[in-house]
């Protein structure tokens, strides 16, 4: 076991893009457990583009991390250490541990991980936060129904992966917009998609097009992700009383490309004619439907019916760089960081 507690803290915010310079690598003697508390080693560590949001002082739903403090991460973590009743030795968990390579806890927020059920990883991504987003999303937000036409962006991200899969699932149309080939013959031959377009291939003009020929009766439902230009391509096709999943717009969050955005009249008059909804969420308000989301799709997971894809960056010490290359689309499926061993393998 390593006696020094590693950890990524936020060193300063970034004017637009950010680089690994915003970042810096501290250590110090691993602390002990006080009564009620327990340490834990982190195994998994996962990347989500919420962070960036994180890393600037501005108003949002979440508080900034500040300055000199440790990145905010879930984990799943092995406990090494133990002097809280709820918690022993050797219990896998999942919380908050942050960009580190140990954290002590209190247990709030903490839950145990069965490693029974499904590679204990999958709890932060298809079983995790980030599958449990794409079930509220298109379930509770976007209320999809069999027979209509869905466009999903970041289609083979952690939240698109399995919004494409349900939304097959329920008999919809389902069209995925990706960045690159490779990840859009993946949608198309392991998720199930009935069509994905590679955003890198076309412009805005022709992202349109491809959409308008994709969905011929027009599209229902926008799981959006991504804001940008996949957004811009979408609205044009939506059908009266169609729904927009607002969940993220990835594309955005560095500032690019805002001055060149459709302009705000535009899409408030298409909201207006088709009649649409659109529904911004966010999944901490949604916490009640975990329960449920992990009983659908837990046994899709274990059997097969639901397949997830990750992208592994190996040591804490890569975390930095490999964040910057998530909010590039450098990821393909859930990003995560394996700081430590995992005992199942
Ligand atoms: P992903 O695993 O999908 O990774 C991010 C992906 O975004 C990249 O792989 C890339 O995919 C795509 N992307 C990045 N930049 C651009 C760009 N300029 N234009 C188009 N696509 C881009 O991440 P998640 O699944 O974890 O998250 C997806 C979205 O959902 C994010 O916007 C995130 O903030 C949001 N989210 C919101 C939650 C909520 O509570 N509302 C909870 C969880 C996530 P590609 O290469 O295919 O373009």
């Amino acid at each position: 076991m390593s006696d020094q507690l590693r950890r990524i803290v936020l060193a300063s915010r970034p004017q637009g893009t950010p680089s690994t310079d915003n970042f810096r690598l501290e250590s110090g003697p691993l602390p002990r457990p006080q009564d009620g508390q327990f340490l834990a080693r982190v195994i998994w560590l996962s990347l989500d583009p919420y962070m960036r949001g994180r890393m600037d002082d501005s108003k949002s739903y979440a508080k900034p991390v500040a300055i000199g403090d440790t990145m905010e991460a879930a984990c799943v973590a092995e406990v090494i250490d133990s002097r809280n009743g709820d918690f022993a030795r050797g219990d896998i968990v999942m919380g908050g541990f942050g960009w580190s390579s140990h954290a002590l806890s209190d247990g709030t927020g903490v839950r145990k991980i069965d490693p029974a059920i499904a590679p204990i990883s999958t709890a932060l991504g298809v079983l995790g936060m980030p599958g449990h987003t794409a079930w509220v999303g298109l379930n509770d937000i976007a209320q999809a129904q069999s027979g209509e036409t869905i466009v999903v962006s970041a289609a083979t991200g952690a939240v698109g992966s399995l919004v494409g899969q349900l939304a097959k699932q329920k008999g919809m149309h389902v069209i995925g917009v990706a960045g690159g080939a490779e990840k859009c013959a993946f949608a198309e031959k392991d998720l199930q998609y009935d069509l994905c377009l590679d955003h890198h291939a076309l412009d805005a003009e022709a992202l349109q097009k491809a959409i308008a020929e994709a969905a011929p009766a027009g599209v229902d439902v926008y799981y959006e992700n991504v804001g940008g230009k996949t957004l811009e391509a979408v609205i044009p096709a939506m059908n009266v009383g169609g729904r927009i999943a607002l969940c993220g717009m990835i594309a955005w969050y560095s500032g690019k490309g805002l001055a060149d955005a459709m302009p705000l009249p535009r899409v408030w008059r298409t909201i207006l004619t088709q009649r649409l909804r659109v529904q911004g969420f966010i999944i901490f308000d949604h916490f009640d439907r975990l329960p449920a989301f992990l009983q659908d799709v837990g046994p899709m997971v274990r059997d097969g019916r639901v397949t997830y894809r990750e992208s592994v960056a190996e040591g804490l010490d890569a975390a930095p760089q490999a964040f910057l290359d998530l909010l590039e689309g450098g990821n393909f499926g859930k990003q995560l960081v394996r700081v430590g061993d995992d005992p199942a393998g």
